[in-house]
């Protein structure tokens, strides 16, 4: 999978990606990153990318040409192309967009600065406008990195274990169960004995449990969105029976 990324800032990306995890899915060709700057696509002598709102008050908007001009040549003939702005204004950022754009061979992503771009970008070049959350930060790149990271996870072999996304909290369904490492008693508190006892089957079914308390405690909203499957209507009436974790009026439902 292949990521251009439009910013007035491309040195800002690069840095994190060689640090990262995401260095190892570029060296094993699962992604190719290529931040470029938006200034090469400007044509004016001082490379001006942003100018002042019509309207007037404070900030500054970016040009509309220079991102046309380098959308337009990045993406040649291939009309189907993925545009993503990033914008505080788009749809958030959920395990489900990161899966949707991992299934495109190649994404351009635009990086806002300042109060963001000409209106007329978003109206007439992007696909999909993406908002890492209900808060406000001063550019693109963080939220062009978070969005990336979050796709590239997904793809196969871009991880060292091969199905280690798979069982992250969001691709089940559940939030994750509970880690833990040596040593097995860390002062005073103990390593849950299922885990040390090397009965595989236990250790899955206690797994399995924990995520359901956890959602149904943390993510009520997602614990009722749940498929069920056989050992998950098992686990739901256990905790029912013992009254382990307050369980919502529409999983019951799915239970009879
Ligand atoms: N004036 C704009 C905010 C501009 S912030 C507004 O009120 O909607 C500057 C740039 O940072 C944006 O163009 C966008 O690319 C990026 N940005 C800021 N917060 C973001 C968020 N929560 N998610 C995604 N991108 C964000």
């Amino acid at each position: 999978m292949h990521f251009d990324v439009l910013t007035l800032f491309p040195e800002l990306i690069e840095p994190y990606i060689q640090a990262s995890i995401m260095q190892r899915a570029v060296e094993s060709g699962v992604v190719s990153i290529s931040p470029h700057n938006l200034r090469d696509w400007t044509t004016d002598k001082h490379h001006t990318a942003d100018d002042t709102p019509f309207g007037g008050g404070g900030g500054m908007v970016m040009k509309p040409e220079p991102v046309f001009a380098a959308v337009e040549s990045l993406r040649g003939k291939s009309q189907d192309i993925a545009v993503i702005l990033m914008t505080p204004q788009g749809e958030t950022m959920t395990h489900a967009i990161a899966e949707r754009f991992s299934r495109e061979e190649r994404v351009i992503i635009l990086c806002g600065r300042y109060e963001g771009m000409d209106e007329r970008v978003r109206e007439h070049l992007v696909t999909d406008e993406i908002s890492i959350g209900d808060f406000v930060l001063s550019g693109g790149e963080l939220p062009a990195l978070i969005l990336m990271e979050a796709v590239t996870r997904l793809l196969p072999g871009a991880l060292g274990a091969s199905n280690g996304a798979a069982e992250d909290s969001f691709a089940s369904g559940l939030l994750e169960y509970p880690h833990y490492t040596r040593p097995a008693e860390f002062r005073g508190w103990k390593v849950p004995g299922v885990l040390t006892s090397g009965d595989h089957q236990a250790v899955n079914l206690w797994r399995r449990k924990q995520s359901w308390l956890r959602t149904l405690k943390k993510r009520p909203d997602l614990a009722e969105e749940k498929t069920l499957d056989g050992l998950d209507i098992v686990i739901l009436k256990e905790i029912i029976a013992k009254q382990e974790a307050e369980v919502p009026q529409k999983i019951i439902e799915k239970l009879r």
